[in-house]
């Protein structure tokens, strides 16, 4: 069932063995190679002892039932490039299945009636903003504190014969600041996917120009920190101090 905007991209993955290069072993990095014909990434798939390596190709594809020979496609698809690591993870894969890219509309709410939702069934975004599972577990974790400070203040406030009604309004109260912490968030994040899929190449040539630049190498960097240091609880004092997590709205 698709429940979101298909805009066109696929992708296809799996594991192969092959030694692993010493960037991947001793830095345990993601390789991650953007062009016109869609992205190539790989990383390690466990110990790095076992040689196993992850991968996965995204790429512009309308109709990807339809596609017959996804091995030679793949093959023709990265020929010219020189990387001998994806040579060899690309003549070693024999994918079987390639999958339809959907993405999520923005949702009204994120949950009613003592059933919240949290992650791809919120707010299903692109792969390429590579945050989907990291927004999943922010939005658990957000949550769970939300809940536990609106029980709190509902056990505290409410006479015993009272507590089944405010316990759902309390609930209630979580699911609505859940929305109002997270959402900003996650739409900036899923604006990003949607900006890299539409102009990847451009973007990545001109990012790999500037990263030369020691300030914009910096920016960058203070970009990224940005994006992986969320503070959960930082944000959930915010919206408690500001009376935000009141359950009679
Ligand atoms: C190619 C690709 C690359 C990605 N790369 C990254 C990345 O680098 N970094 C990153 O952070 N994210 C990445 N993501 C996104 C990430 O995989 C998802 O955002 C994440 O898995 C969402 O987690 P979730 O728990 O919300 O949903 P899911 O992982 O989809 O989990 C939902 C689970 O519910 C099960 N389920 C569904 N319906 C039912 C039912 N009726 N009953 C019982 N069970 C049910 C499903 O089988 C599934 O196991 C990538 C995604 C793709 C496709």
């Amino acid at each position: 069932m698709d429940c979101g905007s298909v805009y066109g991209l696929a992708w296809l993955g799996g594991e192969v063995l092959t030694p692993l290069p010493e960037l991947i072993r001793k830095q345990k990095a993601w390789v991650v190679s953007p062009s016109q014909r869609g992205y190539f990434c790989y990383f390690s798939g466990g110990p790095t002892s076992e040689n196993k390596v992850m991968w996965l190709s995204i790429y512009r594809e309308k109709n990807p039932s339809v596609k017959q020979n996804l091995r030679a496609d793949l093959r023709n698809r990265y020929k010219d490039w020189t990387d001998p690591t994806m040579q060899d993870i690309i003549a070693k894969a024999d994918p079987k299945y390639i999958h339809r890219i959907s993405t999520m509309p923005e949702l009204p709410e994120w949950g009613r009636n003592g059933i919240v939702l949290i992650g791809d069934a919120a707010h299903g975004m692109s792969p390429t903003s590579g945050q989907g599972a990291s927004q999943a577990l922010e939005d658990a974790q957000t949550f769970s504190l939300l809940l536990a400070q609106s029980l709190i203040e509902c056990y505290s406030a409410q006479p015993q014969r009272l507590i089944n009604v405010s316990e759902q309004l309390a609930i209630a109260a979580a699911i609505r600041a859940l929305s109002t912490i997270r959402r900003p968030r996650v739409r900036r994040i899923a604006a990003l996917g949607r900006l890299l899929d539409t102009h990847l190449p451009c973007a990545t040539l001109l990012l790999r120009i500037l990263r030369l630049l020691p300030f914009i190498r910096n920016c960058y960097r203070l970009f990224n920190k940005r994006l992986s240091q969320w503070d959960v609880n930082k944000e959930v004092r915010r919206v408690v101090e500001a009376d935000l997590l009141t359950s009679d709205q």
